[in-house]
């Protein structure tokens, strides 16, 4: 038989559940390895949390605006895909706070509304004369009060009071990640915070070094068009790859057949209930949502080892275009963050994109502005679910809300085109325990062969926790698989 009759060897063959960004990189690298892969997503496009939509003539963001610039994972990732240039930052001008006493800017100097600097008199104006005074404990407590503190709430607490909690961070971190600080686990929330507070003994200066290790002076930066194009570019490359891309199945089941090894994907085509075995692979990589991974692994992991991350509270952004030229000179900065003490406004953060970037700016024209208004919070168990309402009755509470955050008028006739985009499920929460949960399910799962499971259920909200520990666990999972050594390894014993 000469060499070019000898049969190929066949391409191992994997199967990634969920198209948001954690599975299209999963089916990147997978692909880029040599592998043939099938990606599965139960919507009818790609992209997760990270898609566009037009609002009056303007392509925008529809979730993800931004990324976190503490590691170069995401700009690393965006040059490879040959958009770094197109990385800008975002107007320095900062955010403001809406508190119970109305608006104030937000101190600039630390990470999760954590000041950095307690003489800055921002920090004054917002504390007042007590809230400061018991802030500044922080700086004469030893540094094993609070190192042990399981979540961010109780940390500030201790460290800076209850005022510095609820005036400074909550607004904050409940704006952006929707759930409270007394419930989010803190080394999950701000990784390495504990770690420089030990090392300092100062809640205030670990923030400050924090905020300073972010890179270009800003903790995040965008990518100018939006980052609706990191999606577009990671669904053309994997398509360049040959990924074979099943959108509209909802993968309810994997079944693994002993003779051959080989797994089998069950999946239901959601708009006809049909189910069917459409695919099957030597792998599976589970890149969907903790509820749906859960779901997926019950019956082949003990039910205890499987992380149960809560799906997150539904969240509705409010995106408004409107002609209103006194909105010109930014009169809140880039945005501002609510308190949930507030009762006058709904909203738990406003974002003045047009303020915030400049090629919004630019892409709008002189006059018109882009506001973006997000509701939902976890501790919302009111009779009244602002994400409940029709798109119309948000729009008119956005625009109620607009005009009182911004102090600009703001109603129907300023409007020129609105649009209500929900998300369920795709900002999970990471309560106490977390990190220790996935590192025992993450082992536990190494017993079953051919599977790993990434995304932000088990990284942590955000792109560059996904980006990062995506990367690192296929690269780790295609070794393991092929029984290679890892790049680190390699070099190590070379
Ligand atoms: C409104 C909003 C704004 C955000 N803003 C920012 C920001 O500015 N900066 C930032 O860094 N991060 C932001 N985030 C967080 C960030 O976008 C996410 O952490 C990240 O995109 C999550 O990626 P993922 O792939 O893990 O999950 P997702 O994007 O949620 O993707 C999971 C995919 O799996 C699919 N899926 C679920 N079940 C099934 C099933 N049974 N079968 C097939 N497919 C399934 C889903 O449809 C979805 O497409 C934001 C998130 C939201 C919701």
């Amino acid at each position: 038989m000469t060499a070019q009759n000898q049969p190929r060897p066949s391409r191992e063959s994997a199967i990634v559940i969920g198209g948001g960004i954690a599975g299209l990189l999963a089916a990147r690298q997978l692909a880029q390895a040599g592998m043939k892969v099938t990606l599965v997503e139960r919507r009818n496009h790609l992209g997760g949390a990270v898609g566009a939509h037009l609002v009056g003539k303007l392509v925008l963001d529809s979730g993800a605006e931004s990324f976190a610039t503490r590691t170069s994972a995401v700009s690393d990732l965006l040059t490879e895909l040959g958009l770094g240039e197109k990385i800008v930052s975002p107007n320095p001008t900062g955010s403001w706070l809406y508190l119970p006493d109305g608006p104030h800017p937000a101190p600039k100097t630390g990470v999760l509304g954590i000041p950095g600097d307690l003489a800055d008199p921002t920090v004054r104006e917002i504390l007042g004369r007590a809230g400061l005074r018991r802030a500044k404990f922080d700086k004469h407590l030893p540094a094993s009060i609070g190192s042990s503190a399981t979540t961010l709430g109780e940390l500030v607490r201790v460290r800076m009071g209850q005022a510095a909690l609820e005036r400074l961070v909550t607004p904050v971190v409940l704006g952006v990640h929707a759930t409270h600080p007394d419930t989010l686990e803190l080394d999950s929330i701000a990784p390495g915070l504990r770690e420089k507070m030990r090392e300092t003994g100062s809640l205030a200066t670990a923030a400050m070094m924090l905020r300073k290790a972010s890179k270009a002076g800003s903790q995040v930066a965008g990518i100018a068009g939006g980052m609706n194009q990191l999606s577009e570019a990671l669904v053309n490359d994997v398509i360049r790859l040959k990924v074979r891309i099943l959108t509209g199945y909802d993968a309810i089941a994997i079944d693994r057949d002993p003779a051959t090894g080989r797994w089998t994907l069950i999946q239901r085509q959601p708009e006809i209930g049909l189910k069917a075995a459409a695919s099957s692979g030597k792998y599976i990589v589970l890149a969907s949502d903790g509820p749906n991974c859960t779901r997926i692994l019950g019956s082949h992991l003990p039910g205890a080892v499987v992380p149960q991350v809560g799906a997150g509270p539904e969240v509705a952004l409010v995106t408004l275009v409107v002609d209103q030229p006194e909105l010109d000179r930014f009169p809140r900065g880039t945005g501002l963050l609510v308190s949930e003490q507030v009762k006058s406004v709904r909203a738990k953060a406003l974002t003045h994109a047009t303020a915030k970037w400049e090629w919004i700016k630019d892409a709008a024209g002189p006059g018109r502005h882009v506001v973006r208004l997000s509701y939902g919070r976890a501790s919302d168990d009111g009779p009244l679910q602002e994400v409940k309402l029709y798109d119309d009755q948000l729009i008119q509470l956005a625009l109620h809300d607009a005009q009182k955050l911004l102090g600009v008028t703001l109603n129907r006739s300023h409007l020129i085109g609105a649009d209500v985009v929900r998300w369920n499920g795709s900002l999970p929460t990471a309560t106490p325990g977390h990190r220790e949960k996935v590192n025992t399910f993450r082992e536990a799962l190494k017993d079953l062969p051919g599977v790993t499971a990434v995304g932000a259920w088990l990284a942590g909200n955000g792109l560059a926790a996904v980006t990062a520990d995506t990367q690192r666990v296929i690269e780790e999972f295609i070794v393991t698989q092929r029984g290679e050594k890892t790049s680190a390894s390699k070099d190590f014993t070379a």
